[in-house]
């Protein structure tokens, strides 16, 4: 029998006393002379170049407090600190959108708020409110919402992280953590022509059948997976197709994405558990199927099942879906000598459809009939 996933019973209570209700009030500390105009946006390799500002929360005494919004930079970080030592450490993604007419929008930000919550429980780390989340980024983008590119298909990603921030080596839950969420421009994710290719890892995997970090964005996760990534890289491919942790058999997902198949006009993808990430892109696109009339099951799906429908021609087409690429056409995943290829030239059509409609409700470009989108108020 499995536990119920929820945190255990001696996790930390939420404690979002102070910030819980009220609005979020965070201390302004602004960059002398922004950064902005340097900013080459054709030319920004992810992840490299960062916004003017961080926000910046502390925990200590038995609460989060201390709201701050202050210049992008190092943090203090003690040698012994648990966070450094044994990844006691949650992340989160997400974008920053800008519309035609220049209003911000955030996709579904309470779903990011509540699934770091849960990240939080099970690293054992207190819990951050999720209305005090959603305003944390808010007053952050407000700041720096000259940061959020106007290029079609460019966005300011998101990335808040929490750590234990106690400088002693013992492994015991902290006294201190830290919050800081800093934003990067991103350009559009090109999967290249013919889309992903991916080598089907068969020794390691992402993470434990049950009872691991596999359903949390637990920083330990992230380090596990260079090595198999990298080498996927080095023979030629884009990244790595992962298998279930018991059998190398079920598929998982595409690097640090979800995994879509469409078989003989159904869609499968496999279903969360604790070895699967929930995506709010995955979420949003089971959402947009169901919508479209087009079967969606939430279903384990074998390696051999995918390989018999390439085969037999039923492989219509497969996808990757995640914040960043947002729909990533899979092109093949060659297994044990054999092609594994979409019949449709990737991308194919409903990938292809899948895309411009979640860009276009990030973007304010249709109408957004789920009520996904928050408004980033920049008065
Ligand atoms: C973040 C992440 C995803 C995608 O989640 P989104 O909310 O759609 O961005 C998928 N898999 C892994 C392992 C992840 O870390």
């Amino acid at each position: 029998m499995k536990p119920a996933r929820t945190a255990s019973p001696g996790a930390p209570k939420p404690h979002f006393a102070t910030y819980g209700k009220m609005a979020l009030n965070p201390k302004i500390v602004r960059v002398r002379s922004s950064r902005l105009a340097d900013l080459d946006m054709e030319n920004t390799v992810f992840g490299e170049v960062f916004s003017d500002h961080m926000f910046s929360m502390v925990y200590q005494n038995g609460r989060w407090g201390s709201p701050e919004i202050v210049p992008y930079g190092p943090v203090p970080l003690s040698p012994a600190s648990i966070a450094l030592n044994y990844a006691q450490a949650v992340f989160e993604g997400m974008k920053a959108y800008r519309g035609a007419d220049g209003t911000l929008r955030l996709f579904r930000p309470y779903r990011n708020a509540a699934r770091l919550r849960a990240s939080c429980e099970r690293l054992c780390i207190p819990p951050i409110g999720e209305q005090v989340f959603v305003d944390a980024l808010k007053a952050l983008i407000a700041v720096d919402a000259d940061w959020v590119p106007a290029l079609p298909g460019c966005a300011l990603y998101i990335r808040p992280v929490v750590f234990s921030a106690e400088d002693h080596i013992e492994v015991r839950p902290s006294r201190r953590y830290r919050f800081i969420v800093v934003t990067a421009p991103v350009g559009r994710y090109f999967t290249g022509g013919g889309g992903l290719s991916l080598k089907v890892e068969e020794y390691y995997t992402r993470s434990p059948a049950e009872g691991g970090l596999g359903a949390s964005k637990a920083a330990a996760n992230y380090a596990g997976t260079i090595l198999s990534s990298e080498g996927a890289r080095r023979e030629g491919f884009d990244q790595v197709l992962w298998l279930d942790g018991r059998e190398r058999r079920y598929v998982e997902e595409a690097g640090l994405m979800n995994v879509f198949f469409k078989i003989g006009g159904r869609t499968v993808t496999p279903p969360i558990g604790d070895s699967i990430l929930p995506g709010v892109t995955r979420d949003s696109l089971i959402t947009l199927l169901r919508d479209r009339g087009v079967p969606v099951e939430e279903q384990r799906i074998a390696i051999d099942e995918v390989l018999a429908a390439a085969r037999a021609g039923t492989l219509e087409e497969m996808f990757a879906s995640a914040t960043a690429a947002v729909v990533a056409p899979i092109g093949n995943l060659p297994w044990r000598g054999e092609a594994i290829a979409p019949r449709e030239a990737a991308p194919g059509p409903l990938t292809g459809a899948l895309y411009e409609e979640l860009t276009g409700i990030q973007f304010g470009r249709i109408a957004d009939p789920h009520g996904w989108t928050e408004i980033v108020e920049t008065g």
